[in-house]
């Protein structure tokens, strides 16, 4: 990057240190043409794409917000909500594309949901997949119980069925 007081291109690193957790690096450089010191900072591009067409960068706080209320009055505590927020990111971003929809978020969040609580899984997914009747709460609460049995049978080959995960709203803002 070229030195922002006199445009020279060449620039040495003084100083770095890893910032935002180690979600970013920041560098302190200074010209050598103009000796003048500035700062660059690093992060990995990891971006979120909201349904109205709006890019914003990826939030593990706004993964968070997104499932505070299906966890209302549910044992979940913040320190777990702050792991599942993590698991979500690292999950979306060892796909390796540097852009999600807001849709692929909540997909995410699904399964790490549902490891922490079932009634909050059941809570999101019935506004994330838009469940609109008895029949749609009673085929998830099934894939529940299925899972619940085949979890405290000894081990047999387990079916990789998945429910259909579409029609997301909860993430949108
Ligand atoms: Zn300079």
């Amino acid at each position: 990057m070229h030195c922002p007081f006199c445009h020279n291109p060449d620039s040495r690193v003084v100083d770095t240190r890893i910032a935002d957790d180690g979600a970013s690096i920041r560098r302190r450089r200074e010209c050598t043409a103009c000796k003048k010191r500035f700062t660059t900072l690093e992060t990995s591009s990891f971006q979120v794409v909201k349904r109205s067409g709006v890019v914003e960068p990826f939030s593990r706080n706004k993964v968070v917000a997104g499932v505070l209320r299906a966890c209302q009055g549910r044992p979940v505590t913040d320190d777990q909500l702050a792991v599942l927020a993590q698991q979500v990111e690292e999950q979306l971003r060892s796909t390796g594309v540097s852009n999600v929809s807001s849709e692929e978020v909540g997909k995410a969040i699904l399964p790490f949901l549902r490891e922490l609580d079932e009634i909050a899984y059941l809570r999101f997914a019935s506004v994330y997949r838009a469940f609109n009747s008895l029949e749609d709460f009673e085929a998830a609460i099934a894939t529940l119980r299925g899972r619940a049995q085949e979890q405290a049978k000894p081990k047999r080959t387990r079916s990789k069925k998945r429910a259909r995960e579409d029609a997301p709203t909860l993430l949108d803002d």
